[in-house]
């Protein structure tokens, strides 16, 4: 039988951890979150972010430029909010309108109120193993294979994606804890060989269930980071779904195919309830941590 991780489990216990670090400071940390638009996937992104704030105590803001906004306005809007004192992080949701440089918008964040840790100052401390806010999603998994007490150091990790948000930071953390990492992606020769060589197997592509039983060696710890939205019935089945289907008219679904994943690996995140939980709680952890920089320090 496999060991199912429970995302939601490793969440609370993250959050449970940062409630005496928050009750210890003179105000409470502060998060702004910049949602330009309505993309309808963004706006429930952050309306948990903003829930989560306030479940554990910590001041949050949201600003909603409309759609419109040029380059130059959001950079203004970035630059108040970093000369704030009353805001410790700033989240700036993706995906920005097509005229907006998003590059330019993310770098003008503060890099110490980088709540994403997706500045490159921030990127360049994680490659050098320094303490600095990290991409969330990836310290979320580490958190996971902690509570969980999958051993790393020595252990074949094969991280399959390469984005700057998830596959490369996943692989620099997993390379800090002494793993022995590969990273795969769209150009790499012979896939499922060699995420059958990992003993952890980390799969963010996005491509709804991509990652199949041959993928997969028996005793494998599968990671699962996708999150794709699949609105074809005929699909659905197939990935094992049809009645949650039936009674939803979708299915959310990973990027590795569930009925294998059950069938092979050792332990996995489910999804959903497995990454999802984490990546918010790593925004709040490092809040908290921007806060107490500020405010300690
Ligand atoms: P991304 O920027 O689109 O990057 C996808 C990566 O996968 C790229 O490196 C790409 O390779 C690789 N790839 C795509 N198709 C492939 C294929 N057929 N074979 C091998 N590699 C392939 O995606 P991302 O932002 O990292 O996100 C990945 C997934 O994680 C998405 O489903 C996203 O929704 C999900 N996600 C979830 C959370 C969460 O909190 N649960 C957070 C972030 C992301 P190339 O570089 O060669 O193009």
């Amino acid at each position: 039988m496999s060991q199912i991780l429970d995302g939601v489990a490793v969440r609370n216990e993250i959050l449970s951890r940062l409630k005496p670090r928050i009750e210890k400071l003179k105000r409470k940390p502060g998060l702004a979150v910049v949602l330009v638009g309505h993309n309808p996937a963004s706006e429930v992104y952050v309306r948990s972010k903003i829930k989560t704030c306030a479940e554990i105590g910590l001041f949050s803001e949201k600003l909603t430029p409309p759609e419109t906004i040029s380059t130059e306005e959001l950079l203004a809007v970035i630059e108040e909010l970093n000369r704030r004192p009353d805001i410790d992080g700033i989240l700036v949701q993706m995906p920005l309108p097509k005229q907006v440089d998003a590059r330019r918008v993310l770098e003008a964040v503060a890099p110490h109120k980088d709540a994403d840790g997706f500045h490159p100052v921030n990127v360049g401390h994680l490659v050098a193993g320094r303490p600095a806010p990290r991409a969330c999603t990836p310290a979320g998994i580490m958190e996971l294979l902690k509570y969980y007490k999958i051993p790393i150091q020595g252990r074949r990790a094969v991280v399959l994606g390469r984005s700057d948000i998830v596959g490369k930071p996943m692989a620099l953390m997993l390379l800090h804890e002494s793993a022995t990492v590969t990273i795969c992606h769209s150009r790499t020769a012979d896939l499922a060989d060699e995420c059958r060589r990992a003993d952890i197997l980390v799969a963010a592509i996005g491509k709804a269930a991509m990652v199949t039983g041959d993928f997969i060696a028996p005793g494998t710890t599968v990671i699962d980071v996708g999150m794709n939205r699949v609105t074809d019935r005929v699909e659905a089945a197939r990935l094992g779904k049809a009645d949650e289907f039936e009674r939803k008219g979708q299915i959310l679904v990973g990027d590795v195919l569930p009925l294998d994943v059950a069938r092979v690996a050792s332990a996995y995140t489910p999804v959903p309830g497995g990454v999802g939980p984490l990546t918010i709680a790593m925004l709040m952890a490092n809040t908290v941590a921007l806060a107490e920089q500020h405010q300690l320090h």
